[in-house]
C-alpha cells in the first residue's frame, strides 16, 4: 500500500462541486481582480479569527514583507526570528533592509524558545516574528509580555497554523500585524499561490490595501512606492469555500496526530513531537526526530511510503545567507534538529489504516 506524503484527493473529492460552481460563477462575472470575491473571503478570514481586518495577498512571504513594511522595519534595523524557520521569514526581514538575528527553538516544541530571546535584543531590534511551525501555537502570552517591555512589533508568522491556538486564542491574533500563506498544502490552502494579513487596527490594514496596490488607493493616483501583491479573485473564490472545512479538516490532522502517537509509542528510537499543554496543535506536519533519519527515510520511501523533511539546512547556513558571517556549531539546537527532523505523512482524510501501516513500518525498521 502506497502512503504519499500529502494527497488532495480527499479534501478535494469533498469540495468539487461547490469549487467548480464558485469557479463558474467567477469566470460568469467579468471582474478578475480586486473585487467582491477578495472582499468576501477577507471578511471571511477576519470573521473566523475573530479580528477586525484581513487583508487578501499575493502569497505568505509578500505578507509577511508588507508586514513588516507597515510597521516601518527598514534598514538598520534587526528583527528576531527563530533559527530553524522556513527561509520566506528571512527573506521578508531583508527585503525590509533590516537584518534578521536568529534565536534558538525549544527542542521539544520546535517552536522559538522564549527564555532565549532577551538576550537577542539591542537598541536596534524593533520586532519579534514567532513562528507558530508545523501547525503549534509559540508561547504567545510570555513573547507578547517580552515584546511591550522591550517596545518591540511582534509579526506572528502563521503559515503553518490557521486555527491554532494558545491559551484558546488562536493564532494570528496576538501581534501587532500577522501573516499567513495559503500555499496549496498550508492547513488553509488556495488552489495557487494566496496569502493574507491580519491585524486588530485600522491603519496598517489601510496601509498594506495601498501597498498591496501600487501603492495606491485611488486609481492612478500613487501616494507611495508600492507593490502588485493582490490576491486574485479566483483564489479568494476558492478559499471562501476551503474555509468552511478548516475546522473539519484541522481536526483530522490532529486525530491522525493521535493515532500517530499510540502507534509510535514502542515502535524504536524516535523522539515524538513536544506539544506544549496550552497550545492548540493543528499538526501542519507531524516531525518525529531519530538519529537514524537518513536511513529511516530511505527505508519508508522503498515501502511505498513518503516523508520530508522540514528543513535540511537552517537558515544560518544557507548560501543566500553566507554575508551574514554565521558558521556550523552557532546555532546548535536548530542544527540537531535540521539533522534528525523527519514529517511523516499527514493529510485530511488520511485513515487510521494508513497510520498504523507508516508505524508498522517504522517499527519494522527498528526491531525487524
Ligand atoms: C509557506 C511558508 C511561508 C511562505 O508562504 P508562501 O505563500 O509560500 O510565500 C512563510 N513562512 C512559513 C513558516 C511557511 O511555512
Amino acid at each position: 500500500m502506497n502512503i504519499p506524503f500529502f494527497s488532495f484527493e480527499k479534501m478535494n473529492h469533498e469540495i468539487k462541486t461547490e469549487i467548480t460552481t464558485a469557479f463558474e460563477a467567477f469566470f460568469d462575472s467579468g471582474w478578475y481582480v480586486l473585487g467582491e470575491r477578495v472582499r468576501a473571503f477577507e471578511e471571511a478570514y477576519a470573521l473566523y479569527n475573530k479580528v477586525n481586518y484581513a487583508v487578501g495577498l499575493s502569497n505568505g512571504l509578500d505578507a509577511l514583507h508588507l508586514a513588516l513594511k507597515a510597521l516601518g522595519v527598514g534598514p538598520g534595523d534587526e528583527v528576531i526570528v527563530p533559527s530553524n524557520t522556513y527561509i520566506a521569514t528571512v527573506l521578508a526581514v531583508s527585503y525590509t533592509g533590516a537584518t534578521p538575528v536568529f534565536t534558538e527553538p525549544r527542542p521539544d516544541t520546535y517552536n522559538i524558545d522564549p527564555a532565549r530571546i532577551e538576550a537577542c535584543i539591542t537598541s536596534k531590534t524593533r520586532a519579534i516574528i514567532p513562528v507558530h511551525l508545523y501547525g503549534q501555537s509559540c508561547e504567545m502570552d510570555t513573547i507578547m509580555d517580552i515584546a511591550a517591555r522591550h517596545n518591540l512589533f511582534v509579526v506572528e508568522d502563521n503559515a503553518q497554523s490557521q486555527g491554532a491556538s494558545f491559551k484558546g486564542r488562536l493564532t494570528g491574533t496576538w501581534g501587532d500585524i500577522n501573516a499567513t500563506s495559503f500555499y496549496p498544502g498550508k492547513n488553509l490552502g488556495a488552489l495557487g499561490d494566496a496569502g493574507a494579513v491580519t491585524t486588530n487596527r485600522q491603519e496598517w490594514a489601510e496601509k498594506i490595501t495601498i501597498l498591496r496596490n501600487y501603492g495606491s488607493r485611488q486609481k492612478y493616483y500613487n501616494e507611495t512606492i508600492g507593490h502588485n501583491m493582490r490576491l486574485d479573485e479566483c483564489q479568494a473564490a476558492f478559499l471562501s469555500v476551503k474555509l468552511k472545512y478548516l475546522t473539519k479538516w484541522n481536526q483530522s490532522r490532529v486525530e491522525i496526530a493521535e493515532w500517530y502517537r499510540a502507534g509510535l509509542q514502542h515502535a524504536g528510537n524516535i523522539i515524538l513531537p513536544g506539544c506544549h499543554p496550552e497550545a492548540g496543535h493543528v499538526y501542519h506536519q507531524f516531525v518525529i526526530r531519530t538519529e537514524d533519519r537518513d536511513k529511516l527515510q530511505q527505508f519508508l520511501n522503498g515501502h511505498g511510503i513518503g516523508t520530508l523533511i522540514h528543513y535540511p539546512v537552517p537558515p544560518h547556513l544557507q548560501e543566500a545567507y553566507a554575508s551574514l558571517g554565521y558558521r556550523k556549531g552557532d546555532f546548535p539546537v536548530a542544527e540537531e534538529i535540521a539533522g534528525t527532523c523527519l514529517s511523516l505523512p499527514v493529510w485530511p482524510g488520511m485513515t487510521e489504516g494508513d497510520v498504523q501501516n507508516v508505524c508498522s513500518k517504522i517499527s519494522l525498521f527498528y526491531h525487524g
